[in-house]
């Protein structure tokens, strides 16, 4: 349950540099002997954890990370965080990174993705500031079939005002399922939102990320093998209208 959650008091608390070491802020402290250490001001211990480019990408239940892994190299600069609520998945997929960095040691790939445990229909804005995602995945979200259940769907009209929140107006949230009512659910609350438009099918079916959610990720595999139907669907975060 969430107490045994841990979660950032705001994003700049927020241990970035353990997530992404080689993006890490270097803070001119490294000739201080080791025992100065306890005299850090806030200031210094926040750069401690900085890094010196915010997390674009955030892939909302992440499962096994399918979607990160391929992403990684076809955005090697920019950085990417899966986010997982169950504790063995969440570890599998930073054992299976660390393991990828050690394997390409000689380069910087797979620096630019990570993962940790969270609640995202919970903590969202601790970890992400205003505007700082440019795209949110929610690929093949758990769907809760039955009528009482829908309130645990990671799409709500509450939900979707904080990714409009952390999501920079132009960014997109990228929808997928091959559960045709969650489907329709999604598509409802995100066309009765007035921070989204939806984007045309022809923007849709040219943007790599399409594909790669389709046939990357786990559950896409899955329902590939199953011959069962995708249902995909992209919104745009568009700008808040000016104060009257
Ligand atoms: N996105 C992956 C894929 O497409 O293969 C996994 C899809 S799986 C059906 C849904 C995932 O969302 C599960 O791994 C589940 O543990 C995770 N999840 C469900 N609720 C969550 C929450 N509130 N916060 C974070 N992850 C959540």
């Amino acid at each position: 349950s969430d107490h045994a959650l841990t979660y950032p008091k705001s994003p700049a608390d927020m241990g970035w540099a353990s997530l992404y070491p080689a993006y890490a802020v270097k803070n001119g402290e490294e000739g201080k002997a080791e025992n100065e250490s306890h005299d850090q001001t806030e200031e210094e211990q926040r750069r401690a954890k900085a890094i010196m480019k915010n997390v674009e990408i955030a892939d909302i239940g992440c499962g096994f990370g399918g979607l990160l892994f391929a992403l990684a190299p076809k955005f090697p600069d920019t950085l990417m965080l899966g986010m997982e609520i169950r504790i063995s998945v969440t570890e599998y997929v930073v054992d299976k990174i660390r393991a990828l960095r050690t394997q390409h040691a000689s380069t910087s790939a797979y620096q630019n993705i990570s993962c940790l445990r969270a609640n995202t229909m919970k903590f969202l804005p601790n970890f992400f500031s205003k505007h700082q995602l440019s795209k949110i995945f929610l690929c093949f979200p758990d769907p809760h079939f039955k009528q009482r259940k829908h309130k645990a769907r990671i799409v709500s009209y509450t939900l979707n005002s904080e990714y409009a929140f952390v999501l920079r107006p132009g960014g997109i949230v990228y929808t997928i399922t091959d559960v045709q009512d969650l489907h329709e659910w999604m598509v409802e609350h995100f066309e009765r939102h007035p921070s989204f438009e939806r984007v045309g099918e022809e923007e849709q079916e040219a943007d790599e990320c399409v594909r790669v959610m389709k046939s990357e990720t786990e559950e896409g595999k899955k329902v590939e093998r199953n011959g069962g139907t995708k249902f995909v669907a992209l919104y745009r975060r568009v700008e808040d209208p000016p104060w009257p």
